[in-house]
């Protein structure tokens, strides 16, 4: 029987995922066929799964903390994280993955060694992004719009030897960076700056290496990056091969993870 995999999120109309996905099943001939789905309310996001009769799905924002809580058994990076992307049927249970992160590790490989990131946001791809990179080892910076969020990477600072600072806009004070990412949805429905243009401005005066995790458009915040003459890149490679990893657990492994990133790059090309 044909499967149907989906894309929720809110909003999703911008998502490159069912091109992607669609591509290569029809490249490499497999039975199925990938939507994707306006869910508002995260809460439903299992009975809506079941009720398309879905075989498995990917999550984007803001659900991928209530799409762990979905899940019946989470595995892999999802559970150190709490925050899932990736969700496959196994025998009538939900199973939850994360691919955010490794996807991540893939797309800045050619900025070479990064030892000092400074992440801006702290929602579910920060949380992926800070936990990953603690895990090399990395030194990792926190800067949110509002406290609230920032509790999570203070308990994780706390058990590790990495510098780690979590700050919102009023207590930051600028260090110097290698790398600075945008984890944050400012620029994806509208045109702000992730924090305000003077930090903003202060925060690409001390970095080498800029990432967008927001893909299909310039941000301002990466428009900025770019007049400065900075190395950057938007969301595109992370969105890649997240959905190489994320597809790897769909087609059940039967395709090797090159042959998967090197259609779905193509599809880029449509
Ligand atoms: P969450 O909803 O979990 O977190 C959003 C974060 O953005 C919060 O820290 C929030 O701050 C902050 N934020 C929202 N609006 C503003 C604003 N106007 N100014 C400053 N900060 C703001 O989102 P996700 O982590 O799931 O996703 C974040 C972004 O990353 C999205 O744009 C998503 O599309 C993109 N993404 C791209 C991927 C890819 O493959 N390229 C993969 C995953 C995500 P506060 O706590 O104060 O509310």
């Amino acid at each position: 029987m044909s499967k149907l995999f989906a894309i929720f999120g809110d909003p999703v109309s911008h998502s490159r995922s069912p091109l992607m996905h669609n591509y290569l099943f029809k490249a490499l001939h497999v039975d199925a066929c990938y939507t994707r789905v306006h869910l508002h309310d995260g809460s439903k996001l299992r009975d809506t799964f079941f009720s398309l009769k879905l075989s498995g799905a990917n999550i984007t924002v803001p659900h991928k903390e209530a799409a762990y809580n979905a899940c019946d058994e989470v595995r892999g990076f999802a559970t150190t994280i709490g925050v899932v992307n990736t969700i496959l049927l196994e025998d009538g249970k939900l199973i939850g993955y994360n691919t955010d992160a490794d996807g991540f590790m893939e797309a800045i490989k050619p900025f070479g060694t990064i030892k000092n990131i400074l992440i801006l946001g702290a929602g579910g791809t920060a949380k992926a992004l800070a936990s990953r990179f603690l895990q090399d080892g990395l030194h990792v910076s926190i800067l949110n719009r509002s406290e609230e969020r920032l509790s999570y990477f203070k308990n994780l600072g706390l058990s590790c030897e990495a510098t780690f600072g979590c700050d919102t806009w009023e207590s930051f004070v600028c260090k110097s960076y290698d790398l600075v990412v945008n984890t944050t949805s400012a620029g994806l429905k509208d045109d702000l700056y992730p924090a305000p243009q003077t930090l903003i401005e202060e925060i690409l005066s001390h970095t080498s290496y800029v990432a967008d995790a927001i893909y299909g458009k310039v941000t301002p915040f990466l428009a900025l990056a770019k007049q400065k003459n900075l190395t950057c890149k938007d969301g595109a490679d992370m969105l890649l091969y997240q959905g190489v990893l994320a597809n790897h657990l769909f087609c059940e492994k039967q395709f090797d993870l090159k042959t998967t990133a090197d259609l779905m790059q193509k599809s880029f090309l449509l």
